[in-house]
C-alpha cells in the first residue's frame, strides 16, 4: 500500500466549496454532494489500499468523479420512463399507468385536504373508500365492495375474516405462484387457514369439491391462473356449478380473480361483471387490466364484506387517499363512459394499422446516421401475470447501431434524462410502439440525435 498517496486525498471542505461553484452541480443539495464526496473519497481509498493506484487522480478530476456520482444518484429512484418494450402491464415499470387526466385530479385531491372520511352532505363523519365502492356497485352489479392496498391484501383479509381456524378447498390446478412471492398455499396457511387440496394439476372435477365438504369446510376457494395456462388433458369445475355446489352446503365461494378486468379484452379472461353473480366474494387487482392504482378490490355478499370491514386487519391493509383518489377518478371514468382516459384500455385496443402508422412515424424521426433501421411485425403480451398465452401483435421499429454497440445503446438511452427502456433482440434495439405515449416518438429521436454527436466526438 502506497501510505504517501493516502496522505494527499484532497481536503473534503476543499472539494465542497470547489463542487458548489460548479455549473452542473450548484443546484444540488449540499448533503447530497456530501455524501458523493464520502463515497468517492471511500472508493478512491480502496483502489489505493488494494494497491491499484500509483498516482492521486488530480483535483479536478475528483470533482468530475462527484459530480458524476451525484448527478446520478439524483436520476435515480422513481422517475417517469419511456416504455418501449410493448409490454402494458409491466410490473417493473409501475404497471398500469394512470393517465395524465386522472394523474391530475388525484394530484388536486392530494395535494390539500380531501374529503376522505367526511360525509359532505351531512358533514357527518363519512366512511373511507365510500365513493370507490359505490362506484364498483354501480359498474359491477355487486351488493357491496371494499378496497385495500393489493389484491394479495384482499385475498389474505378475506381468508382471515371468513376463513381463519377451519378449512378451505382449491384445486390443485389453482394453487397459483403471482411474481413477487404471493403464493396462494402460503397465503391460505397465513390466514390462519386449513388447505384442503383436491383432484390433480390437470383435472378436478365438481364432485372432487363435494366430496371434501364437511362441517369444517369454511369455504371454497376458486384461483384464476392468470398467468399461466393448463392444456391438454384437463378439466375443471364451472363457476357456476361451485356457485351451486357451495350455496347448497351453505358455504361461501371466494373467487380470486386477479385481472380484474371491467371491459371484455379477450374470451380467455372474465369480466368481472359476469363473474359477480356467482362469487360470494370476488378479488380483483387495481393496477392490472382494470388500468388504475395498485389496490386490492373485494367485492360480493353484503354480509361477509361488512365482516371484512370489521376485521382488525382491514385497518393495517387499508389504502390512503392518493389510491382512493386515483381509482375513484379510474372508475369515474368508466362509469361516464370515458374510457379513453384509461390508457391501458386504449393501448390494448389499438389496431393493427394505428401501430403500423405509429411505427412508421417513429421510424422517420430516428436519425440514420444512428445505423440501419428497421420496422418489424412482432408479437407481444400484455404482462403483469395477465392474458397468459394471449398474443398482441405489433410493431416496432428495429435499429441495428453501427456507430456503436448494441448494449451501449441501450445503457445510454437507459440513462437518458428521460430514460427509455426497450428490448435488445440480437444485435437490435426493439421499440415497440404499442406502449409509447404521444411525443415519445419525439424524445426517443431526440435522445438518439445526442447518442450520435457523442459518438461523432469520442
Ligand atoms: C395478480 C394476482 C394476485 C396478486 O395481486 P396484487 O394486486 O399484485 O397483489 C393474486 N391473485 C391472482 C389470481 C392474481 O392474478
Amino acid at each position: 500500500m502506497n501510505s504517501n498517496l493516502l496522505r494527499d486525498l484532497p481536503r473534503v471542505d476543499d472539494l465542497l466549496s470547489a463542487l458548489i461553484s460548479r455549473p452542473d452541480t450548484i443546484k444540488l443539495p449540499r448533503v447530497a454532494l456530501l455524501d458523493s464526496i464520502r463515497i468517492t473519497l471511500d472508493d478512491i481509498r480502496n483502489t489505493i489500499k488494494s494497491g491499484n493506484a500509483n498516482t492521486m487522480p488530480n483535483f479536478n478530476n475528483i470533482c468530475d468523479l462527484i459530480a458524476d456520482h451525484a448527478l446520478k444518484s439524483r436520476k435515480s429512484g422513481i422517475l417517469p420512463v419511456i416504455n418501449a418494450t410493448g409490454v402494458v402491464l409491466h410490473t417493473n415499470l409501475g404497471r398500469a399507468p394512470i393517465g395524465e387526466n386522472i394523474a391530475k385530479q388525484t394530484i388536486e385531491a392530494a395535494a390539500g385536504y380531501c374529503a376522505l372520511e367526511l360525509d359532505l352532505e351531512t358533514g357527518q363523519r363519512g366512511q373511507r373508500g365510500s365513493f370507490c365502492e359505490d362506484l364498483l356497485i354501480r359498474l359491477t352489479g355487486c351488493e357491496s365492495a371494499l378496497v385495500v392496498n393489493n389484491n394479495a391484501a384482499a385475498v389474505l383479509l378475506a381468508l382471515s375474516a371468513i376463513c381463519a381456524g377451519r378449512q378451505i378447498i382449491c384445486s390443485r390446478g389453482e394453487l397459483v405462484e403471482i411474481g413477487g412471492s404471493f403464493r396462494i398455499p402460503e397465503i391460505i396457511t397465513q390466514g390462519g387457514v386449513r388447505l384442503v387440496e383436491i383432484g390433480t394439476t390437470n383435472r378436478t372435477r365438481i364432485a372432487d369439491y363435494a366430496a371434501a365438504i364437511n362441517p369444517e369446510t369454511a369455504a371454497i376457494l376458486k384461483v384464476h391462473t392468470s398467468n399461466y395456462k393448463i392444456c391438454g388433458f384437463t378439466e375443471s369445475a364451472s363457476l357456476p356449478d361451485l356457485a351451486r355446489l357451495a350455496s347448497e352446503n351453505e358455504i361461501p365461494l371466494i373467487y380470486d380473480l386477479g385481472g380484474g378486468a371491467l371491459i371484455k379484452f379477450d374470451n380467455s379472461e372474465p369480466a368481472v361483471a359476469e363473474t359477480v353473480p356467482h362469487a360470494d366474494l370476488l378479488c380483483i387487482s387495481g393496477d392490472k387490466l382494470l388500468g388504475g392504482p395498485q389496490a386490492g378490490i373485494i367485492l360480493g355478499k353484503k354480509t361477509l364484506i361488512s365482516r371484512l370491514r370489521a376485521h382488525p386487519l382491514y385497518r393495517a391493509l387499508r389504502p390512503d387517499k392518493l389510491t382512493l383518489a386515483a381509482l375513484q377518478f379510474t372508475l369515474q371514468a368508466y362509469a361516464d363512459n370515458e374510457i379513453e382516459n384509461i390508457p391501458i384500455v386504449s393501448m390494448f385496443s389499438q389496431t393493427t394499422e394505428t401501430l403500423r402508422q405509429k411505427a412508421e412515424a417513429l421510424a422517420k424521426k430516428i436519425p440514420v446516421k444512428i445505423g440501419k433501421i428497421q420496422i418489424l411485425e412482432i408479437n407481444g403480451a400484455a404482462g403483469g401475470g395477465s392474458l397468459p398465452g394471449v398474443d398482441f401483435p405489433s410493431f416496432a421499429v428495429g435499429i441495428t447501431p453501427e456507430i456503436i454497440s448494441v448494449n451501449c445503446l441501450a445503457n445510454s438511452l437507459r440513462s437518458h434524462s428521460r430514460p427509455i427502456i426497450c428490448r435488445i433482440q440480437g444485435d437490435a434495439l426493439l421499440f415497440d410502439v404499442r406502449t409509447l405515449m404521444p411525443f415519445d416518438d419525439d424524445i426517443i429521436a431526440m435522445a438518439i440525435f445526442s447518442i450520435c454527436e457523442e459518438a461523432s466526438h469520442a
